[in-house]
């Protein structure tokens, strides 16, 4: 029976007054399971309306009861991840696997925020001046919007939500309309936990939601994950209204492989970043850039890897799945065709793919390309599916020249045994993460998550010590108890003394 996700307030779900909805399809077979409600611009005021009465009660919550809640989400996430994997598969297509990898990293941002007693010590100064003490407090900003991308639908809420809400804030997450139900999941999880009405509230929708989430004057700050222009559009609109915005954007990652790399993990490495959950990933290796004589042996091993990969339903035991829907299936398809137009070379060729189940799925298989130059569409474009483009130069300088001329900086790595090489490299590249010898250079929860140019708009990552200042504001107060009496009247600026 095909479902309705609805909205989730205060702890239940709310149906909205909106009347439009969209359907929410399974990839692998294309069937229609459910509908998800897209909120009018009332509903979503309802929304950040129960989140705003919540934050007086849960900012003044002692951090020992909110870590209590965290440590329960934290416990029945981790007993229960199996289940939300497979929602994630269902309407994402990522095979299960890969789901369950997706809610161990969201886990992991979990795992660090309950550490959030030790993050918010502030410092303090005895006898700044004489008998004046100074200290400073982080303390939340109020209700807070996450506004976040179908190819995730876990991970990238639980970048910000662990963070906001250890920290005092309450939360407004509008999911990607693509795969809701992840969502629902997680807000039933916290109602379990023990996390009182109004912390975590979801709202389903379109442009109308998030427009209504980036202005309406109750929420303090935005954290939005997604395509390039929304987020440039985002972060233009919500600082115009006063808050504080991190908007994380589109990608367009390189990795270099050097002569000297050793080539067989390398062509590991491509395959595992190249063709992971069909390549949409915004840390996803799009372009691999080999350097020198190695390219045709580098190009051959990283073909016989990709020709025996099995693309399938993701519930199966299948290497790869669907993409996410058939227009953006079509769309990455046409990125292929163009390139063989201008002359690429089709080395495995995705669009002929044979999966383990019906056609109806929104198949296409691995592509690798080669003899792709910096003109091709294939090439200037972050396609966001199964394309691995192999690009040839002679040496390093251009290949990191190829990089940092790239408008997007989110992910890259080197490949390489010359220590120097990679030294050089982490140090010349103007991209925010960055591997040596590891080809999806994911931070840990504890470092920060974010992109530079326009992989990132605003200034602060995600998770990490930035997150935490990303959802507090600091406070710095003077005092001075007199004794035993007053301190004279003077009218100058204070001085220390
Ligand atoms: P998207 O930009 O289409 O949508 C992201 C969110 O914005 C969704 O919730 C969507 O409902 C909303 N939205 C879409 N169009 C809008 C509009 N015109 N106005 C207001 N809101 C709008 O992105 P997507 O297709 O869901 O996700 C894929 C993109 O996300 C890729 O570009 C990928 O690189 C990027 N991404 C980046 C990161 C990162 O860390 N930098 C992580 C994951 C995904």
């Amino acid at each position: 029976m095909p479902t309705t996700v609805t909205h989730w307030v205060n702890n239940k779900p709310y149906p909205g007054a909106g009347e439009t909805t969209a359907p929410v399809t399974n990839p692998a077979t294309g069937a229609v399971t459910g509908e998800v409600a897209l909120a009018a611009v009332e509903d979503t005021r309802a929304v950040i309306a129960a989140a705003a009465a919540a934050f007086p009660a849960w900012r003044d919550t002692s951090l020992a009861k909110r870590v209590e809640v965290l440590f329960r989400f934290r416990e029945l996430l981790n007993s229960r991840r199996h289940e939300l994997a497979e929602i994630i598969t269902a309407e994402h297509g990522k095979v299960l696997s890969d789901a369950l990898g997706e809610v161990s990293r969201g886990q992991e941002v979990v795992e660090f925020a309950c550490g959030i007693p030790h993050l918010l010590r502030g410092g303090y100064t005895e006898n700044a001046s004489t008998k004046v003490d100074v200290f400073s407090i982080q303390q939340p900003l109020g209700p807070v919007g996450i506004i976040s991308p179908f190819n995730f639908p876990a991970m990238v809420p639980m970048w910000f939500f662990p963070v906001a809400i250890a920290a005092g804030n309450t939360v407004v997450v509008k999911p990607s309309e693509k795969d809701p139900s992840a969502s629902m999941w997680i807000a039933e999880l916290w109602k379990e936990a023990g996390l009182p009405d109004g912390v975590f509230n979801v709202v389903h929708g379109d442009k109308t939601a998030v427009d209504e989430v980036l202005t309406n004057p109750a929420i303090k700050a935005i954290s939005f994950v997604g395509s390039t222009p929304v987020a440039r559009y985002v972060y233009a609109t919500a600082t115009a209204a006063g808050k504080r915005v991190q908007a994380l954007g589109g990608a367009k990652n390189h990795a270099i492989v050097l002569p000297d790399a050793d080539l067989d993990l390398a062509a590991d490495a491509m395959v595992n970043a190249g063709f992971g959950s069909a390549g949409e990933r915004c840390m996803a290796i799009s372009a691999c850039v080999a350097v020198g004589d190695i390219a045709d042996e580098l190009v051959t091993k990283i073909a016989d890897r990709t020709r025996p990969l099995i693309t399938g339903d993701g519930t199966r035991g299948a290497d790869m799945g669907p993409l996410v829907t058939s227009a953006h299936r079509d769309r990455v398809r046409s990125y292929v065709d163009a390139g063989a137009a201008a002359g690429a070379t089709i080395v495995v060729d995705g669009r002929t793919v044979t999966p383990d189940v019906g056609a109806d799925g929104f198949w296409l298989g691995p592509t690798l390309i080669d003899n792709v130059t910096t003109d091709m569409s294939i090439y200037t474009d972050e396609i966001f599916g199964p394309v691995l483009s192999v690009v040839r130069v002679d040496t390093y300088d251009q290949a990191l020249e190829l990089i940092n001329a790239n408008p997007y900086g989110n992910g890259t790595a080197i490949f390489t045994n010359d220590g120097g090489a990679a030294r050089r490299f982490q140090n010349e590249v103007e991209v925010g993460m960055v591997g040596i010898n590891v080809p999806i250079p994911v931070p840990m929860a504890y470092y920060s998550f974010g992109g530079w140019k326009a992989s990132l708009f605003g200034d602060s990552h995600a998770h990490g010590t930035q997150g935490v200042q990303f959802f507090t504001r600091t406070k710095a107060v003077t005092s001075r108890w007199l004794d035993p009496s007053h301190g004279g009247i003077n009218l100058g600026f204070p001085q220390n003394t």
